[in-house]
């Protein structure tokens, strides 16, 4: 019988023949477990984002190994909520014992777990963008090739980018409440491994006639606005699955929340916020769609609404509080000339 205490990261990590184990003593007096860890390289690979799991694992394992790297792969659990918080947790735990780089292999959900994982520690995120929108990985150039994505992670040159906090959960590109969330929700994951964006817009059409709601949205502490809208969405990437732009302002690294408060009137405004949207979000501003800028947003709504963050449902409710978080997470990203 073993007297060693269990520790589920050591066993994982161990178990794939990476790191040293360390045992002591806490302070209480009581046997503890470690590992100790030096050109380690995390993958975590989404389950529900590729078919091929093994062949992309084992192209991972044979990249990071050709780059002196020592690879380890993080299994998730299939629930997405808990998901993402045990790949947060094992990150942050792989990080403590001294991996340098993770590699988030899947959409902006598992991109959000892992930087959530990530941010502050000083190691770096690359992305293997293998989901459906991939929003963060469109707007840092990250290719969409699994070689390509993988060079520009091992690649080195690097950047530091925000992040931002919505209730609590830690997301990189887009949250919001309304309209965009009930499409989210409304598109079967089905659609979106088969369609990917398309699946989003297939969804869209039959939300259209989605109930509009009275939402009160309070920049930096300020004179709330009132506005009867489809949707309230708060990020630091502006684009749309299918490269679409919303909020054209938006960007990774500008200290700001770019805010757009969504509320097409009726057929012409509908029309109004496609022609908006399609031309690239500078044209054709007005009611149908308000941009604003701030650190910290407050949103109210007059009943529970659908709302999502990072292209992941959270449950329904009345209210949504986003935070900035400035230059907390380093991005591997393509050298300038990389094509
Ligand atoms: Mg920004």
């Amino acid at each position: 019988m073993s007297h060693r205490p269990r520790d589920s990261v050591a066993d994982r990590v161990l178990g794939q023949g990476v790191g040293e184990e360390v045992l002591h003593f806490s302070p209480c007096g009581r046997m503890a477990r470690s590992v100790v860890l030096t050109r380690c390289v995390a993958f975590v690979i989404s389950r529900t984002a590729t078919r091929q799991r093994d062949r992309v694992e084992q192209h991972c394992r044979d990249v990071a190994g050709s780059n002196g790297w020592d690879p380890i792969f993080l299994d998730g659990g299939p629930e997405e909520g808990a998901w993402a918080d045990d790949v947060a947790v094992l990150s942050r735990a792989l990080v403590a014992a001294g991996a340098r780089l993770v590699f988030a292999a899947g959409g902006d959900g598992t991109v959000g777990a892992c930087a959530q994982a990530l941010a502050g520690t000083g190691a770096s995120l690359a992305i293997l963008p293998l989901g459906t929108a991939n929003l963060a990985a469109r707007d840092l150039g990250v290719p969409f090739g699994l070689e390509a994505a993988l060079a520009v992670g091992f690649g080195g040159h690097e950047r530091l980018v925000d992040l931002a906090v919505a209730d609590g959960r830690t997301f990189v590109a887009m949250a919001g409440m309304g309209l965009d969330a009930a499409v989210v929700q409304a598109t079967p994951a089905l659609l979106k491994t088969q369609l990917g964006w398309v699946g989003y817009a297939v969804a869209g059409l039959s939300c259209l006639r989605g109930q509009s709601h009275e939402f009160e949205v309070r920049l930096d502490g300020g004179e709330p606005l009132i506005r009867r809208a489809q949707a309230i969405v708060v990020g630091n990437v502006g684009i749309l699955p299918g490269g679409f732009v919303l909020l054209p302002d938006a960007r990774l690294d500008d200290g700001l929340l770019d805010v757009g408060l969504v509320a097409p009137e009726g057929p012409v405004g509908w029309a109004l916020l496609a022609g908006s949207v399609l031309l690239g979000g500078r044209h054709l501003r007005g009611r149908h769609l308000e941009h604003y800028q701030a650190h910290h947003v407050e949103i109210r709504a007059d009943a529970d609404v659908p709302r999502e963050v990072d292209g992941e449902i959270v449950a329904p409710g009345r209210s949504l509080t986003v935070t900035l978080r400035h230059e907390v997470l380093t991005v591997r990203i393509p050298f300038p000339n990389h094509s």
